[in-house]
């Protein structure tokens, strides 16, 4: 959802204030019926004309990226770190994450310019399944892992029912690797869970995202998603 002056401005048509006068003035069309009041949101399928002409609004467009670590999943950041955009200067739409990894944690990350698409996906109504994989110090007894599996106690209230999996561990160097499917997508949930019951996360990889994986692709890679992948989510 977008403010219609911004849209028109975007399209390049006017002016941020020209737009407002263009819309007070009626000459915007929203859907063949002219809106004069300022502040009214439109969406990607909403048809905005002006003077009759139709406004071009920008194409979304839909990317997959591998994280890598020591990136943050925002457009810039105030300290100069490198921001997940810096994989799409290419790309001329105004992108963003849908969501967010932390700075340590690598793996799957959808960016869009769709914002309804973004909110679709984000919707904790939507359920959308994410498989992590944790590198944890120690390692978890079967207690612990059925305690994560049936939620754990977080400031912000108790996580919901989730699938853990070892996938190895090491008597040695005392850690273990483990796979845990969430729905939820709390902020640093999957890190707050296994510190609440006493494993420090040492590495976190997001493998999955609903129905996408990693396949193919190496830290740093991005690839735009198909058609088919885009209407599977919606
Ligand atoms: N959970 C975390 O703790 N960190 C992430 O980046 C994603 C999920």
């Amino acid at each position: 959802m977008e403010r219609l002056q911004k849209v028109i401005a975007h399209a390049g048509v006017a002016s941020r204030r020209k737009a407002e006068q263009l819309i007070v003035d009626g000459r915007v069309k929203v859907n063949g019926k002219i809106v004069k009041e300022l502040g009214v949101k439109v969406t990607p399928s909403d048809k905005v004309e002006v003077d009759g002409i139709p406004v071009e609004g920008e194409e979304p467009v839909y990317f997959l990226l591998y994280k890598p670590r020591g990136v943050l999943s925002s457009v810039a950041d105030d300290k100069g770190r490198k921001v997940v955009t810096d994989y799409f200067e290419h790309v001329k739409q105004r992108i963003y994450p849908v969501g967010r990894l932390d700075y340590d944690t690598s793996g799957l990350l959808l960016l869009t310019n769709d914002g309804e698409f973004a909110n679709l996906l984000m919707h904790p109504r939507n359920e959308i399944e994410k498989v992590y994989v944790a590198k944890v110090k120690g390692i978890p007894s079967r207690e612990t892992l059925n305690h994560l599996q049936r939620g754990v106690r977080l400031e912000d209230g108790k996580t919901a029912p989730a699938r853990v999996k070892v996938l190895s561990s090491d008597k040695q160097k005392q850690t273990a690797i483990i796979e845990l499917t969430i729905h939820e997508g709390r902020n640093r949930q999957v890190r707050r869970m296994f510190e609440a019951v006493g494993h420090q996360v040492q590495k976190l990889k997001r493998e999955r995202y609903g129905f996408l994986q990693l396949n193919g692709l190496s830290a740093g890679d991005a690839r735009e998603l198909t058609a088919h992948e885009v209407k599977q989510f919606r």
